[in-house]
């Protein structure tokens, strides 16, 4: 089996080569083993690094041929950085990991998740066992965020983060998903096929900064709410149909006190209304937004189904229902 590490690389000068060497003794590790081919390689790939990170890469790429690089024009952010390197070692790999740059995800969890894919998983998901590590202000942060991605509907593996193994097919159908907002912690679940779960712990990062900083972190999950669900329009027309309810027991409510004589002149027709539009203004931005958030699920040109066995049908599961 051909295994390919992919890891992306922004402004990491400080750990690459520690990162280099120890991916690198990894591979050889499981290549004496026996578990995975000789050609198996490790490919860095550095998303507009303004630093050395890229004379780096290719420095160590001409001293061993276990490393491959690939350079992207500019920073696209860490979701594209691994998309574009999961999708150049696709067709040359039989399964490829994703890891981040800072040594923060465990390499030794590689092992059982190789062991994983020889049992038959076709997609490996690195799952933290703890959170100890973490300072307590990620930690309440991560955890909110993978409620609320539930509770918006959106289908991910809690504490999953970007280390998994992902094989060949997988990854054949991943690719025939085009969105440009990519999330590919919600996408990868809808690939669907048999999958597995390898716990490890998360130490801290290697050397260098974070590079997602608190502004980076909402607005990744603000991505990742946005682009996988329209439950907030669901919301939005829920909530002025509440309203609108509303607005009829205010109705009740002003005319009884109409009726029963200690009101203001012209309050009633005032608040009635008040209620009353504002609920239908919502509810029918509300129709409108189920209309755009129809649009929008048809924009992705998600494949309808993605095949897993045939039988008797020719080439096992290469096609994608778009
Ligand atoms: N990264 C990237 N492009 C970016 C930001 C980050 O390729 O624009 C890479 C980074 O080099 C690292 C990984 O994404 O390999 C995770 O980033 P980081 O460790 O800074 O995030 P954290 O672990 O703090 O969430
Ligand atoms: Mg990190």
């Amino acid at each position: 089996m051909k295994l390919y590490l992919v890891i992306p690389c922004y402004n990491e000068e400080e750990v690459l080569s520690e990162t280099a060497k120890r991916t690198r003794e990894k591979l050889l590790g499981l290549i004496a083993e026996g578990k995975i081919s000789d050609e198996s390689r490790i490919c860095f790939v550095d998303d507009g690094s303004k630093d050395k990170t890229w004379e780096l890469i290719d420095s160590l790429c001409t001293a061993d041929n276990i490393y491959c690089g690939l350079k992207l024009s500019r920073n696209k952010g860490h979701q594209n950085a691994l998309l574009a390197g999961l999708m150049s070692v696709k067709d040359h790999c039989d399964a490829a990991i994703s890891l981040d740059a800072d040594l923060q995800d465990d390499i030794d969890a590689i092992d059982a998740m190789v062991d994983k894919y020889h049992d038959g998983c076709e997609v490996v998901y690195g799952v933290r066992c703890s959170r100890k590590t973490d300072k307590i202000f990620k930690r309440t942060t991560a955890r909110a965020f993978y409620r609320l991605m539930r509770a918006m509907g959106v289908e991910t593996v809690y504490d999953h983060a970007d280390y998994r193994l992902m094989s060949r097919r997988a990854l054949e159908a991943l690719a025939s998903f085009d969105e440009v907002n990519l999330f590919l912690r919600g996408l990868v679940p809808l690939v669907g096929f048999r999958s597995g779960v390898v716990e490890y712990e998360r130490n801290k990062r290697f050397a260098g900064k974070s590079k997602y900083p608190l502004k980076k972190m909402f607005s990744f999950a603000f991505e990742g709410i946005t682009s996988m669900s329209i439950k907030p329009i669901r919301l939005i027309s829920a909530l002025g149909f509440l309203i609108f309810i509303a607005s009829i027991g205010m109705l009740i409510y002003s005319l009884v006190r109409h009726f029963t004589g200690n009101t203001v002149e012209g309050w009633t027709s005032i608040v009635v209304s008040v209620w009353a539009v504002g609920g239908l203004q919502l509810l029918a931005i509300g129709v409108i937004g189920e209309y755009i958030g129809k649009i929008y699920l048809e924009t992705k040109h998600r494949p309808k189904y993605i095949i897993d066995t045939k039988l008797n049908l020719g080439e096992n599961g290469d096609e994608n229902g778009k």
